[in-house]
Protein backbone atom coordinates (compact mmCIF):
# COMPACT_ATOMS: atom_id res chain seq x y z
CA UNK A 1 0.00 0.00 0.00
CA UNK A 2 1.35 3.56 -0.73
CA UNK A 3 2.32 5.52 1.83
CA UNK A 4 -0.82 7.48 3.48
CA UNK A 5 -0.37 10.32 5.87
CA UNK A 6 -2.33 9.89 9.34
CA UNK A 7 -5.17 12.53 7.73
CA UNK A 8 -5.71 10.37 4.80
CA UNK A 9 -5.60 7.09 7.01
CA UNK A 10 -8.22 8.59 9.22
CA UNK A 11 -10.53 9.74 6.66
CA UNK A 12 -10.16 6.61 4.38
CA UNK A 13 -10.92 4.41 7.77
CA UNK A 14 -13.80 6.55 8.30
CA UNK A 15 -15.52 5.77 5.14
CA UNK A 16 -14.65 1.65 5.78
CA UNK A 17 -11.66 1.95 2.86
CA UNK A 18 -8.86 -0.68 3.76
CA UNK A 19 -6.03 0.82 5.53
CA UNK A 20 -2.13 -0.17 6.16
CA UNK A 21 -3.01 0.01 9.90
CA UNK A 22 -5.78 1.52 12.20
CA UNK A 23 -5.24 4.90 13.04
CA UNK A 24 -5.26 5.49 17.06
CA UNK A 25 -6.69 9.17 17.77
CA UNK A 26 -9.09 10.10 19.92
CA UNK A 27 -12.71 11.69 19.42
CA UNK A 28 -13.68 12.67 22.83
CA UNK A 29 -11.78 15.21 24.98
CA UNK A 30 -8.07 15.53 25.01
CA UNK A 31 -7.17 18.34 27.59
CA UNK A 32 -5.33 17.14 30.43
CA UNK A 33 -3.54 18.68 33.08
CA UNK A 34 -0.04 17.17 32.07
CA UNK A 35 -0.50 18.28 28.45
CA UNK A 36 -1.21 21.77 29.96
CA UNK A 37 1.96 21.87 31.85
CA UNK A 38 3.54 21.11 29.02
CA UNK A 39 2.19 23.18 26.45
CA UNK A 40 1.69 26.27 28.63
CA UNK A 41 -2.36 26.14 28.10
CA UNK A 42 -4.36 25.60 30.93
CA UNK A 43 -8.10 24.69 32.11
CA UNK A 44 -10.60 27.06 32.28
CA UNK A 45 -8.80 29.77 30.08
CA UNK A 46 -8.07 26.78 26.75
CA UNK A 47 -11.82 26.68 26.79
CA UNK A 48 -12.51 30.49 25.83
CA UNK A 49 -9.59 31.48 24.26
CA UNK A 50 -8.68 30.27 20.61
CA UNK A 51 -5.26 30.38 20.88
CA UNK A 52 -4.72 28.81 23.65
CA UNK A 53 -7.48 26.11 22.67
CA UNK A 54 -5.41 25.35 19.77
CA UNK A 55 -2.28 24.68 21.71
CA UNK A 56 -4.00 22.34 24.20
CA UNK A 57 -5.46 20.15 21.35
CA UNK A 58 -2.61 19.78 19.46
CA UNK A 59 -0.08 19.15 22.38
CA UNK A 60 -2.12 15.70 22.53
CA UNK A 61 -0.89 14.95 19.05
CA UNK A 62 2.83 16.29 19.29
CA UNK A 63 3.81 15.24 22.36
CA UNK A 64 1.80 12.26 23.39
CA UNK A 65 1.87 10.97 19.54
CA UNK A 66 -2.27 10.73 18.95
CA UNK A 67 -2.95 10.99 15.29
CA UNK A 68 -5.63 13.46 15.05
CA UNK A 69 -6.23 16.64 17.07
CA UNK A 70 -9.76 16.80 19.04
CA UNK A 71 -11.37 19.67 20.47
CA UNK A 72 -12.75 20.94 22.39
CA UNK A 73 -12.84 20.00 26.06
CA UNK A 74 -16.18 20.35 27.35
CA UNK A 75 -19.75 20.67 26.24
CA UNK A 76 -21.60 23.87 27.18
CA UNK A 77 -20.46 25.89 23.89
CA UNK A 78 -23.90 25.69 22.77
CA UNK A 79 -25.51 25.82 26.12
CA UNK A 80 -24.19 29.01 27.04
CA UNK A 81 -25.11 30.20 23.42
CA UNK A 82 -28.71 29.58 24.04
CA UNK A 83 -28.46 31.02 27.03
CA UNK A 84 -27.61 28.68 29.81
CA UNK A 85 -25.69 29.76 32.83
CA UNK A 86 -22.40 28.07 33.10
CA UNK A 87 -20.00 27.58 35.63
CA UNK A 88 -16.36 28.27 34.31
CA UNK A 89 -14.69 24.99 35.34
CA UNK A 90 -10.76 24.80 36.94
CA UNK A 91 -7.35 23.60 35.91
CA UNK A 92 -8.80 19.79 36.06
CA UNK A 93 -12.73 20.31 36.47
CA UNK A 94 -14.92 21.03 33.24
CA UNK A 95 -17.18 24.17 32.45
CA UNK A 96 -20.79 23.19 33.75
CA UNK A 97 -24.06 24.52 33.44
CA UNK A 98 -26.19 25.30 36.32
CA UNK A 99 -29.38 27.49 34.99
CA UNK A 100 -31.13 26.60 32.01
CA UNK A 101 -33.13 29.08 29.94
CA UNK A 102 -36.62 27.40 30.05
CA UNK A 103 -38.17 26.44 33.49
CA UNK A 104 -41.84 25.98 32.73
CA UNK A 105 -43.45 23.97 29.67
CA UNK A 106 -44.74 27.55 28.43
CA UNK A 107 -41.01 28.60 28.15
CA UNK A 108 -39.82 25.55 26.55
CA UNK A 109 -42.69 25.91 23.82
CA UNK A 110 -41.70 29.11 23.06
CA UNK A 111 -38.30 28.84 23.15
CA UNK A 112 -36.70 30.03 19.67
CA UNK A 113 -33.15 31.05 18.46
CA UNK A 114 -33.19 34.81 17.50
CA UNK A 115 -30.05 35.16 16.07
CA UNK A 116 -27.55 33.46 14.18
CA UNK A 117 -26.14 31.42 17.02
CA UNK A 118 -22.92 30.82 14.95
CA UNK A 119 -21.94 34.85 15.87
CA UNK A 120 -21.95 33.72 19.71
CA UNK A 121 -18.58 34.05 21.98
CA UNK A 122 -18.68 30.71 22.55
CA UNK A 123 -18.75 29.22 19.07
CA UNK A 124 -16.63 31.68 17.07
CA UNK A 125 -13.95 30.35 19.68
CA UNK A 126 -14.78 27.18 18.03
CA UNK A 127 -14.41 28.46 14.66
CA UNK A 128 -11.21 30.13 15.13
CA UNK A 129 -9.76 27.35 16.88
CA UNK A 130 -10.22 25.79 14.26
CA UNK A 131 -8.62 27.63 11.66
CA UNK A 132 -5.35 28.12 14.21
CA UNK A 133 -4.99 24.33 14.31
CA UNK A 134 -5.32 23.69 10.53
CA UNK A 135 -2.85 26.41 9.86
CA UNK A 136 -0.37 25.22 12.96
CA UNK A 137 -0.94 21.43 11.69
CA UNK A 138 -0.70 21.81 8.02
CA UNK A 139 -2.72 19.48 5.90
CA UNK A 140 -1.27 16.05 7.04
CA UNK A 141 -2.88 15.65 10.35
CA UNK A 142 -6.75 15.19 10.67
CA UNK A 143 -9.04 17.51 13.18
CA UNK A 144 -12.01 16.42 14.62
CA UNK A 145 -14.44 19.22 16.10
CA UNK A 146 -16.64 18.10 19.23
CA UNK A 147 -20.10 19.68 19.73
CA UNK A 148 -23.07 18.10 21.50
CA UNK A 149 -25.68 16.64 19.80
CA UNK A 150 -29.86 17.85 19.57
CA UNK A 151 -30.99 15.39 23.09
CA UNK A 152 -28.09 17.04 24.90
CA UNK A 153 -29.02 20.23 23.71
CA UNK A 154 -32.68 20.08 24.23
CA UNK A 155 -31.16 18.86 28.10
CA UNK A 156 -29.52 22.16 28.21
CA UNK A 157 -32.61 24.56 27.56
CA UNK A 158 -35.32 22.53 30.36
CA UNK A 159 -32.63 20.72 32.60
CA UNK A 160 -32.16 17.27 33.17
CA UNK A 161 -35.24 16.70 35.22
CA UNK A 162 -38.04 18.46 32.84
CA UNK A 163 -35.93 16.75 30.01
CA UNK A 164 -36.57 13.10 30.86
CA UNK A 165 -39.83 13.54 32.38
CA UNK A 166 -41.30 15.40 29.43
CA UNK A 167 -39.86 12.62 26.29
CA UNK A 168 -42.54 10.57 28.22
CA UNK A 169 -45.85 13.15 29.40
CA UNK A 170 -45.15 15.93 26.67
CA UNK A 171 -43.53 14.55 23.59
CA UNK A 172 -43.97 17.68 21.89
CA UNK A 173 -42.33 20.00 23.98
CA UNK A 174 -39.00 18.00 23.32
CA UNK A 175 -39.66 17.62 19.69
CA UNK A 176 -39.85 21.13 19.31
CA UNK A 177 -36.62 21.40 21.06
CA UNK A 178 -34.98 19.11 19.17
CA UNK A 179 -35.60 19.96 16.37
CA UNK A 180 -34.10 23.96 17.07
CA UNK A 181 -30.88 21.32 18.26
CA UNK A 182 -30.62 19.72 15.29
CA UNK A 183 -30.57 22.65 13.31
CA UNK A 184 -27.53 24.11 15.36
CA UNK A 185 -25.70 20.48 14.29
CA UNK A 186 -26.47 20.76 11.28
CA UNK A 187 -25.34 24.71 10.43
CA UNK A 188 -22.64 23.94 13.36
CA UNK A 189 -20.49 21.41 11.60
CA UNK A 190 -21.18 22.62 7.92
CA UNK A 191 -19.65 25.80 9.97
CA UNK A 192 -16.33 23.75 11.34
CA UNK A 193 -15.86 21.42 8.57
CA UNK A 194 -15.26 25.22 6.25
CA UNK A 195 -13.31 26.64 8.85
CA UNK A 196 -11.03 23.66 8.55
CA UNK A 197 -12.59 20.28 10.22
CA UNK A 198 -12.01 17.15 9.07
CA UNK A 199 -14.82 15.47 10.83
CA UNK A 200 -17.28 16.01 13.76
CA UNK A 201 -17.90 13.73 16.67
CA UNK A 202 -21.15 14.62 18.44
CA UNK A 203 -21.43 12.78 21.90
CA UNK A 204 -25.26 13.06 22.43
CA UNK A 205 -25.94 10.13 25.57
CA UNK A 206 -29.22 11.43 26.75
CA UNK A 207 -30.91 9.83 23.57
CA UNK A 208 -28.80 6.90 24.82
CA UNK A 209 -30.17 3.65 26.91
CA UNK A 210 -28.47 4.88 30.04
CA UNK A 211 -31.22 7.48 30.06
CA UNK A 212 -34.39 6.56 28.12
CA UNK A 213 -35.77 3.57 27.30
CA UNK A 214 -33.67 1.71 23.78
CA UNK A 215 -37.45 2.31 21.96
CA UNK A 216 -36.92 6.27 22.96
CA UNK A 217 -33.55 6.15 20.39
CA UNK A 218 -35.44 4.60 17.28
CA UNK A 219 -38.60 6.59 17.50
CA UNK A 220 -37.35 10.31 18.66
CA UNK A 221 -33.63 10.12 17.80
CA UNK A 222 -32.78 8.08 14.80
CA UNK A 223 -34.90 10.65 12.54
CA UNK A 224 -32.52 13.53 13.77
CA UNK A 225 -29.28 12.11 13.46
CA UNK A 226 -30.15 10.55 9.91
CA UNK A 227 -31.45 14.05 8.94
CA UNK A 228 -27.85 14.97 10.46
CA UNK A 229 -26.10 13.10 8.48
CA UNK A 230 -27.50 13.90 5.21
CA UNK A 231 -27.52 17.04 5.58
CA UNK A 232 -23.71 17.88 6.69
CA UNK A 233 -20.49 18.23 4.37
CA UNK A 234 -18.15 15.87 6.15
CA UNK A 235 -17.61 12.97 8.07
CA UNK A 236 -19.83 12.30 11.45
CA UNK A 237 -19.23 10.81 14.40
CA UNK A 238 -21.59 10.27 16.91
CA UNK A 239 -20.12 8.67 20.32
CA UNK A 240 -22.57 7.34 22.83
CA UNK A 241 -21.46 7.16 27.19
CA UNK A 242 -22.69 4.41 28.97
CA UNK A 243 -24.41 1.25 27.51
CA UNK A 244 -25.22 1.72 24.23
CA UNK A 245 -25.22 -2.44 23.29
CA UNK A 246 -29.28 -2.26 23.35
CA UNK A 247 -29.12 0.49 20.04
CA UNK A 248 -26.06 -0.58 18.38
CA UNK A 249 -28.14 -1.97 15.39
CA UNK A 250 -30.09 1.91 15.15
CA UNK A 251 -26.76 3.23 15.46
CA UNK A 252 -25.64 1.50 12.72
CA UNK A 253 -28.15 3.53 10.34
CA UNK A 254 -27.65 6.84 11.58
CA UNK A 255 -25.81 7.50 8.53
CA UNK A 256 -23.08 8.58 10.85
CA UNK A 257 -19.53 7.17 9.31
CA UNK A 258 -18.27 6.85 12.90
CA UNK A 259 -19.66 4.91 16.03
CA UNK A 260 -17.29 5.68 19.54
CA UNK A 261 -18.62 3.93 22.33
CA UNK A 262 -17.53 2.98 25.63
CA UNK A 263 -15.98 -0.02 27.19
CA UNK A 264 -19.37 -0.80 28.63
CA UNK A 265 -19.96 -2.01 25.48
CA UNK A 266 -18.43 -5.26 23.99
CA UNK A 267 -16.00 -4.96 21.09
CA UNK A 268 -16.57 -8.13 19.35
CA UNK A 269 -20.33 -7.77 19.72
CA UNK A 270 -20.70 -4.40 18.12
CA UNK A 271 -18.48 -5.43 15.43
CA UNK A 272 -20.84 -8.12 14.67
CA UNK A 273 -23.61 -5.97 15.11
CA UNK A 274 -22.45 -3.10 13.23
CA UNK A 275 -20.54 -4.73 10.29
CA UNK A 276 -19.62 -2.87 7.19
CA UNK A 277 -21.78 -0.34 8.24
CA UNK A 278 -19.78 2.36 10.02
CA UNK A 279 -16.38 2.24 11.33
CA UNK A 280 -15.97 1.50 14.95
CA UNK A 281 -14.35 3.42 17.58
CA UNK A 282 -12.93 2.41 21.14
CA UNK A 283 -13.06 2.20 23.41
CA UNK A 284 -9.49 2.27 26.14
CA UNK A 285 -11.55 2.48 29.88
CA UNK A 286 -10.98 6.11 30.25
CA UNK A 287 -10.91 5.64 34.04
CA UNK A 288 -10.16 1.67 34.99
CA UNK A 289 -7.55 1.70 32.32
CA UNK A 290 -6.22 5.67 31.20
CA UNK A 291 -6.17 7.33 34.50
CA UNK A 292 -5.99 4.50 36.86
CA UNK A 293 -3.75 1.43 35.53
CA UNK A 294 -0.44 1.09 34.34
CA UNK A 295 1.17 1.39 30.94
CA UNK A 296 0.92 -2.44 30.80
CA UNK A 297 -2.26 -3.02 31.48
CA UNK A 298 -3.09 0.14 28.90
CA UNK A 299 -1.42 -2.04 26.02
CA UNK A 300 -3.47 -4.88 27.14
CA UNK A 301 -6.82 -3.27 26.83
CA UNK A 302 -5.45 -1.71 23.21
CA UNK A 303 -5.12 -5.10 22.24
CA UNK A 304 -8.15 -6.74 23.37
CA UNK A 305 -9.88 -3.93 20.68
CA UNK A 306 -7.84 -4.24 17.79
CA UNK A 307 -8.13 -8.56 18.43
CA UNK A 308 -11.88 -7.27 18.55
CA UNK A 309 -11.83 -5.27 15.46
CA UNK A 310 -12.37 -1.81 16.48
CA UNK A 311 -11.26 0.47 12.92
CA UNK A 312 -9.65 3.04 15.16
CA UNK A 313 -8.02 2.89 18.25
CA UNK A 314 -9.34 5.42 20.94
CA UNK A 315 -9.93 5.88 24.43
CA UNK A 316 -13.98 4.75 25.28
CA UNK A 317 -14.73 8.68 26.28
CA UNK A 318 -13.12 11.77 27.31
CA UNK A 319 -9.98 11.39 29.10
CA UNK A 320 -10.04 12.43 33.17
CA UNK A 321 -8.04 15.78 33.73
CA UNK A 322 -5.20 13.68 35.44
CA UNK A 323 -4.66 10.54 32.83
CA UNK A 324 -0.72 10.58 32.99
CA UNK A 325 0.86 11.38 29.50
CA UNK A 326 3.00 7.77 29.68
CA UNK A 327 -0.50 5.70 29.96
CA UNK A 328 -1.49 7.82 26.45
CA UNK A 329 1.71 6.98 24.88
CA UNK A 330 1.55 3.35 25.66
CA UNK A 331 -1.88 3.75 23.52
CA UNK A 332 0.13 4.66 20.45
CA UNK A 333 2.97 2.30 21.43
CA UNK A 334 0.23 -0.23 21.44
CA UNK A 335 -0.92 0.17 18.30
CA UNK A 336 2.68 0.29 16.93
CA UNK A 337 3.45 -3.00 18.02
CA UNK A 338 0.41 -4.54 17.03
CA UNK A 339 1.18 -3.96 13.29
CA UNK A 340 5.08 -5.39 14.17
CA UNK A 341 3.94 -8.71 13.84
ZN1 LIG B 1 -18.73 9.04 26.71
Amino acid sequence: MAFMTIRERFLDCLIGSDVDKIPVCSVTQTGTVELMEATGSYWPEAHYNPEKMATLAIGAHKIVGLEGVRYPFDGTDIGQALGCEIKNGTLDSQPSIYKSPCQTKEDALNFSISENILDSERLSTLLDATKIIRGRVGEDVPIIAGMVGPAAIATCIVGVTNYLMWCITNPEIIKHLLKIGTDICIDYSNALLEHGADAICIPDSESGPDLLPPSCFETLFLPLYKKISSNTTGPMILHMCGDATDILDSMAITGFEGLSIEEKVNTKYANDVIGKRACLIGNVAPVDILLSSQPSDVIKDAQRCMDDGVNILAPGCGLAPHTPTKNLKALVYARNEYYKN
